[in-house]
């Protein structure tokens, strides 16, 4: 299973930044790690379109739990496949916190998700009072079982502590490594159709080109999910070459 390095673009983008993945093809042509963006859906189907022959992939930010129908302002999982994605990022910390999704939500749209041939990626992750209460592994292990059904098909998770999103606060290599190791055994007592060693755990949180290359040789960080050094070729480059190197250098 190759290593992946996601950028999330969150609601950021007109048409013109898309030159910018015009750049990372131009300067990446053939990166031994997968490589995907997440642009706003208004850009989806375009950008699909545009990075077809090379060896980025588009994904999704969500997706709404049914396949159509009266849900205004809304995109079901068919709709993103139907506009290139391959991918969808599911239960980031935004959208848990900003439009209240819970765990059980995020499960319906990951099941939503793979019936339409998307992978799932699934968010998780501790606030700041939860790491201080000592409950990080207790929230993400929560998170995961209530998230992901048992018998997915795909799968890519991502561990995102929620102070360390677009913070520049980052965990300690250790607590980055705890966490991964965790999420692997849960994930193997928790899959039936799945071997939790073919599931690559993402890491998410202020990742940049200067400390890419630590959190990568992070034993169970199988790449990153990337937020804010996602918009510019010249950041996202400089942490897919990092993955790369750990991966395969
Ligand atoms: C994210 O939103 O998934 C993220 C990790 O953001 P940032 O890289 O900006 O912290």
């Amino acid at each position: 299973m190759k290593k992946l390095a996601a950028g999330n673009w969150k609601m950021n983008g007109l048409a013109a930044h898309m030159a910018e993945i015009d750049a990372l093809a131009a300067a990446h042509p053939a990166p031994a790690s997968e490589v995907l963006i997440c642009p706003p859906a208004t850009l989806l189907s375009r950008l699909s379109d545009r990075v077809s022959g090379t060896p980025i992939a588009t994904g999704g930010q969500d997706c709404h739990p049914a396949e159509s129908g009266a849900h205004t302002g809304d995109t079901s999982a068919a709709m993103l496949a139907d506009a290139g994605a391959s991918y969808v990022i599911l239960g980031h910390s935004e959208r848990r916190a900003d439009h209240g999704e819970t765990d059980a939500l995020i499960h319906s749209k990951t099941t939503a998700s793979l019936a339409a041939g998307l992978t799932p990626i699934v968010c998780l992750g501790e606030t700041l009072a939860e790491r201080e209460a000592g409950k990080t592994l207790s929230i993400v292990g929560t998170q995961l079982r209530g998230s992901v059904p048992p018998d997915a098909s795909a799968l890519v998770i991502a561990y995102e502590p929620v102070w360390a999103i677009g913070t520049g606060k980052v965990p300690t290599l250790d607590q980055i490594g705890e966490v991964h190791a965790f999420l692997r055994d849960t994930l193997a007592a928790h899959l039936t159709a799945l071997d939790a060693t073919d599931i690559r755990i993402l890491y998410g949180g202020s990742v940049k080109p200067t400390n890419a290359a630590e959190i990568f040789g992070v034993p169970n960080v199988d790449g990153a999910l990337v937020g804010g050094a996602s918009l510019a070729a010249a950041d996202f480059g400089g942490i897919i070459a990092a993955l790369d190197a750990a991966t395969y250098g």
